[in-house]
Parts: structure tokens; C-alpha cells; sequence
């Protein structure tokens, strides 16, 4: 095959060496994560290169090269690839046929499976029974008629979801009579859907993975997490759940990232019956939101093991040196809390260069720290005070 003038090799494909200090990271996504992970990856001296439609996204205001352009434009991809040693993602939407057009020119981490998995709710769902993680009954739902049978297979409450883009509960809705289906269906676009069983979860909790190219794994402490409108709104590091929960919890993450041949990181969300008993939720293959806390009461942060990953470096040691709680700044409210959580500087504070405070939008975070063990032990106020 020949290569257009324009194609550099794959500068790592196939070499087990790590990237060297100076290298270039190319991240598909301007978001907040991706900037997160270019500030890590700076940290360790490599360079970013942000590629997204949006000019001024929180991702390029700190990258060292910037590409505006659509993910389908196939010469800025072309351009893209021939910049940069290593290819990764920050939000899991990128389209696969982006990544497949990459894959020739560049190393791309996590690959181009991985997505295919995490974009579609039901090679999810699939995929995490295969991985040993249980799950709620589901059922495929393509047309009016599967709906009803759904419905009498998984009983009701139940969730109708879409299978694709849907992030934040959006995308979803909550049956609880057999009259609400026929309407629930013509409103979720697109189609197909997945009907899921309403579980009645005493608590959210999520555990993040990372796997690097070597295969080694560092897990993360599973944390307990609480959402307003359908967006996260604290996170608890660790989850105030027993040890073989947490454990549990770790497992399935760890499990998921490997049965994967994830490199990269990974979190996986889940729900906590009342029983003990963990249910698989969804799979994020990168950095998550639930995760924020490790840039502050970790050695390395998750953003930092994702990048280890992507470049080919061991993991760094995943151990927790304090109880984090995490609050996310979400638009407008979140920037009106903003002056007083700096002012009062007991919080590690992080805002995201968004020029926008939509409603909804997610602008920064905020983390306090306890001493190890202690957050068990506080009252929601204590815990909360000064976020
Ligand atoms: P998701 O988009 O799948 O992460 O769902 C967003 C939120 O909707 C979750 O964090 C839960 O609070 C709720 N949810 C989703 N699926 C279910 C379910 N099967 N049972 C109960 N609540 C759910």
C-alpha cells in the first residue's frame, strides 16, 4: 500500500516502548477530560494535540496544537494523525468510523472495539454478562410490537433507553404503566431502544480502572455517587459501603478493562441493591467525572494513569492518601458557588474555561479532603461545608 505524501508511518505501532518526554498526544475531544488529561500529560512532558469541531473548547484553550475541524473531514484526520505519536479519545461519541480511518496511520488507545462496545447499549449489556457482571433483565427493542413483549418479559417499573448517544439521563424514560409505553417509544430517538428492568438501588457506585499496554491494571477505590437532575452532583471517595462491596465493585471494573483489552481507563457504573448485590449500569472508556477526585487525594490522578496508558508507561500506583468528596460545578448555579469555594480555599478547585454557564453545562468541581478513614464518620453537613 502506498502512502499519500502527507502519511507519516505509525511512529509506535507494534513497539513496546514507551513515548519519550516531548512526544505528542493526540486527543479526539475538546472537553474538560481532555483538557484534564493534556494538563497530566503535560505534567509528564508530553505535549497534546486537541482535535474537535468547537475552536476555544476547554481542551484546546491548553493544548500545544489545535485542529477545528469535523470528525469526519478525512484530510484533517490525515493531517491529525501524521502530527502525533498515539491516538486517544476523551468522550466515548467520536464517531467509529473516526477511529477506523486513524487506525492505519496511528496507534489509537483504547482501539476502535472498545468504542464500538460502550456506544451501543446493547453490546454493552452484551458484553458485560460476558464479562461476568450481573445486570438488570433487558430486552432489544426495535418496533412497537417488541416493546410489548419487552414490557411483559422485564415487568414493571422499567427504563426505556435509547442504545445510542444518550448521556445524563437523557435519552430515557421511566415506564410504570403499560399505557406510558406507546408514547415513550415515538418520543426516544433514535432507534433502536433497550428496555432495562427499574432497578431499586440503594446507591450508585462507580470504580475506575485503568489498563495499561503492558496489561497491568491499577484500580481505583469504587466511589459513591449522588446525582441532581440527572447529573452527577458529589461523588464519595471511598463509597461508605463494606469491604467486600468495594472489593465487588473493583473486580468488576478490573474484569470489564481486560475482557476488553482495554489500554487506557476505564470506569464502570454501577448499581448497589439493597441486598449487597452490584448491577452493571454502563462502561465510560475514559476518564470519568466520577473519577475527578484522584486528581487530588491520589499520587496520580486517573487523567494521569490515562495517559500512562496511551504512552506506553507503567501505571503509577493507584492507593488512595485521603477521603475526597467531590462536588461538581454545574451551569448556572455551579459559578455562583465559585467565588465563595475559592475564597474560603479549603477546597481544591478546578473550573474548566467554559465561556458559557448553560443550564446543565458542568463548569468545574470542587474536592475537600479528610483524613483517611474519616469520611465514615461525618455527617453530610461536615462533609459538605465549604463546597
Ligand atoms: P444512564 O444514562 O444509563 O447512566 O442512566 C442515568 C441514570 O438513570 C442513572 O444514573 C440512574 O439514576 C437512572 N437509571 C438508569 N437505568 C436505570 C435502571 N435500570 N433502573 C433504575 N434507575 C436507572
Amino acid at each position: 500500500m502506498s502512502a499519500a505524501p502527507d502519511e507519516a508511518p505509525p511512529p509506535v505501532a507494534g513497539s513496546d516502548e514507551p513515548l519519550p518526554p516531548g512526544a505528542t498526544i493526540g486527543i479526539l475531544g475538546g472537553g474538560q477530560l481532555g483538557r484534564m488529561s493534556a494538563m497530566a500529560a503535560a505534567r509528564l512532558g508530553y505535549r497534546c494535540h486537541v482535535f474537535a469541531p468547537d475552536a476555544d473548547s476547554p481542551g484546546m484553550q491548553i493544548a500545544a496544537a489545535t485542529t477545528v475541524a469535523a470528525y469526519e473531514d478525512e484530510a484533517a484526520l490525515r493531517r491529525f494523525a501524521a502530527a502525533v505519536d498515539v491516538v486517544t479519545f476523551e468522550f466515548e461519541n467520536v464517531p467509529a468510523a473516526t477511529l477506523e480511518a486513524l487506525a492505519p496511520l496511528a496507534p489509537c488507545r483504547p482501539g476502535v472495539e472498545v468504542l464500538r462496545v460502550c456506544q451501543d447499549r446493547l453490546a454493552e449489556k452484551e458484553f458485560l454478562g460476558r464479562a461476568g457482571v450481573p445486570v438488570a433483565p433487558w430486552r432489544s427493542v426495535r418496533s412497537p410490537e417488541e416493546l410489548r413483549a419487552a414490557v411483559a418479559a422485564v415487568g414493571l417499573p422499567a427504563v426505556l433507553k435509547t442504545t445510542r448517544m444518550g448521556y445524563d439521563g437523557r435519552g430515557q424514560a421511566v415506564l410504570r404503566r403499560a399505557e406510558e409505553a406507546a408514547d415513550a417509544y415515538g418520543r426516544l430517538e433514535p432507534k433502536p431502544l433497550i428496555l432495562e428492568a427499574f432497578v431499586p438501588f440503594r446507591a450508585e457506585v462507580s470504580a475506575i480502572v485503568a489498563r495499561g499496554a503492558d496489561g497491568g491494571l491499577a484500580v481505583f477505590d469504587a466511589v459513591e455517587n449522588r446525582h441532581r437532575d440527572h447529573i452527577l452532583d458529589v461523588s464519595l471517595a471511598p463509597a461508605r459501603v463494606p469491604e467486600e462491596v468495594a472489593a465487588a465493585a473493583r473486580g468488576h471494573a478490573a474484569r470489564v478493562a481486560a475482557a476488553l483489552g482495554l489500554v487506557g481507563v476505564l470506569a464502570l457504573e454501577m448499581f448497589l441493591l439493597p441486598d449487597g448485590t452490584l448491577v452493571g449500569n454502563e462502561i465510560a472508556p475514559r476518564p470519568h467525572n466520577s473519577g475527578h477526585w484522584t486528581l487530588d487525594a491520589c499520587l496520580a490522578s486517573q487523567f494521569e494513569q490515562h495517559v500512562r496508558a496511551v504512552a506506553g508507561l507503567p501505571l503509577a500506583d493507584p492507593a488512595r492518601h485521603h477521603d475526597a468528596v467531590m462536588r461538581n460545578l454545574v451551569g448556572p448555579a455551579g459559578l455562583e458557588a465559585w467565588p465563595g469555594i475559592v475564597r474560603r480555599g479549603r477546597a481544591a478547585a478546578h473550573l474548566y474555561g467554559k465561556n458559557e454557564a448553560r443550564p446543565g453545562r458542568k463548569l468545574g468541581h470542587a474536592t475537600r479532603l479528610f483524613p483517611l478513614g474519616a469520611l465514615a464518620g461525618l455527617a453530610e453537613a461536615e462533609f459538605m461545608a465549604d463546597l
